[in-house]
């Protein structure tokens, strides 16, 4: 007989925006089996990590055990994909279980992907397969190690049933935590249908989920905006500074409390080259490394419009405001990668903005030609700061520039202990995820456990991790994403 799951969900998604879900439910997993879970989260999510290793607990993992009480609900979203805008989207393969609330009551989403079709299904057959769901899994608790604000995984189990891809695959659901899944998509779905009532809701959740100070405004949805430009600049400059690549920075895949979600095409740059993209869907380029913050600004303008009829009653003001608003994100996305680049490269804060500039110009300049390893290469400049350029020096062929530019910024006076903890020495390296995955899809989850212990604590260099530090090998080229 079951035992009550006893996991205080709330439901304020659900019922607060009716018209934004549907109350479903996951298909059944034959044969669950958990594959990894996050201890540290769900210590801090106050679920006893024990009970999520029982019956009970990867029932509630796979969306088969749903707590008394708990509304489970797809969530309906509208977006723009590269550019052209799908009215009807939403949560084809997921399901909103609920809210958490932690000890200071603040609101975390409890979701899952992979569960089974949904009445947003279309084409699609629902599910995801294992090795995809541990790619999200370890890309985003990377991301989190980083600093960068993302979705958290909290576990990933196998259930047992195989997904029909190129070929047959284990499938897999990831439970998935974020401060919620509103997006830019979910204000366009809203705008779409044209109610007025819902969009005032819809935008009183989000200022009341994450950003709070919009409410004591006089132009809430104004302000509201203004948040998220902020959010979005500060988080798509930390993207830049340590050469993460999206994928796929659709409208419905861009939030609005500033975290990084949907981990499907994304990877971490190997050689810097601004025009670096890996998505096999990404034809022409929309989402390459350099074309992220446009792309950013570009979906926040949609944002914009979506709101418009709330910001004022006057349409031409409305526009007007919104204008101005969206002015804001270049220069607070330029200060944002500008001040990150200067504690990279170990800058002094009195250093002019022209020196400044122009050392991370050139040093980006002199990595692009030389087809050098971006995160080697700033990782190389601490010890350089400290008297030892070999490790920078023997990653180009064209000593002459490397000295050249060394000749300037050493005597500026570099910080290299400032430097250390913004240049990461351990990234999610695609050739080591592919070898990860590869492993885990036939069984073996060691290297999955080492790549996870590398990037969980990427700014720490430690013995018996050479391998997670070192760039691709030579052939190691082409490589390529899937959604
Ligand atoms: P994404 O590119 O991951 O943001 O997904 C875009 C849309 O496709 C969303 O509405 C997803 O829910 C839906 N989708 C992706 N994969 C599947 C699948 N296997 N089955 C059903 N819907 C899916
Ligand atoms: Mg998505
Ligand atoms: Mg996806």
């Amino acid at each position: 007989s079951l035992t009550p799951v006893q996991v205080a969900l709330h439901s304020h998604f659900a019922t607060d925006l009716a018209e934004l879900s549907v109350p479903w439910r996951g298909e059944p997993a034959p044969d669950p089996r958990l594959v990894v879970l996050n201890e540290n989260l769900a210590d801090d999510l106050g679920l006893d990590p024990d009970w999520l290793r029982s019956p009970d607990g990867v029932g509630l993992l796979t969306g088969t055990r749903v707590p008394d009480g708990a509304t489970p609900v797809a969530q309906a979203y509208a977006g723009h994909q590269f550019g052209g805008f799908s009215p009807r989207l939403g949560d084809g393969r997921a399901l909103l279980l609920g809210e958490l609330a932690d000890a200071d009551g603040r609101l975390r989403d409890l979701h899952l992907k992979g569960s089974g079709r949904t009445p947003f299904a279309r084409g699609g057959d629902g599910l995801a397969a294992l090795g995809p769901m541990l790619r999200e899994h370890a890309i985003s608790e990377a991301m989190h190690a980083l600093g960068i604000p993302t979705t958290r995984s909290l576990a990933v189990v196998a259930t047992g049933r195989t997904v029909q891809r190129e070929t047959p695959l284990p499938g897999a659901v990831l439970a998935r935590v974020a401060s919620s899944h509103l997006r830019v998509g979910s204000f366009q779905y809203a705008a779409t249908i044209g109610d007025l009532d819902l969009m005032r809701r819809l935008v009183d959740h989000a200022i009341d989920r994450h950003h709070p100070a919009a409410a004591d405004s006089e132009l809430p949805a104004l302000a509201l905006f203004d948040a998220v430009v902020s959010a979005q600049a500060s988080l798509v400059a930390q993207w830049m500074l340590v050469g993460f690549i999206h994928g796929v920075m659709n409208t419905d895949n861009m939030t609005i409390s500033g975290e990084t979600i949907d981990y499907g095409p994304c990877a971490f740059m190997d050689a810097y080259d601004p025009t670096t993209v890996f998505s096999s869907i990404d034809h022409a380029g929309r989402y390459a490394f350099a074309n992220q913050p446009v792309a950013a600004e570009w979906n926040l303008a949609r944002l914009a419009e979506s709101l418009l009829p709330l910001i004022d009653e006057s349409q031409d003001r409305a526009v007007e405001l919104a204008v101005a608003s969206l002015g804001a994100f270049r220069p607070q996305y330029g200060d944002a990668w500008a001040a990150g680049m200067r504690t990279k490269l170990g800058l002094p804060p009195g250093l002019s903005d022209d020196v400044a500039g122009g050392l991370v110009t050139d040093l980006l300049a002199l990595l692009q030609r030389s087809r050098v390893d971006h995160t080697t290469a700033f990782r190389a400049l601490r010890p350089a700061a400290a008297g030892d350029a070999e490790p920078l020096r023997r990653l180009f062929l064209d000593l002459a520039e490397v000295d050249g530019w060394l000749a300037r910024w050493r005597p500026v006076g570099p910080d290299a202990e400032r430097m250390a903890l913004a240049n990461p020495v351990y990234i999610p390296r695609n050739h080591l995820v592919e070898e990860a995955l590869a492993a885990a899809t036939a069984g073996d989850l060691g290297p999955l456990q080492r790549l996870l212990e590398a990037v969980s604590a990427p700014y720490d260099e430690r013995p018996g991790l050479e391998l997670y530090a070192a760039p691709a090998p030579d052939d190691f080229v082409d490589y390529q994403t899937f959604c």
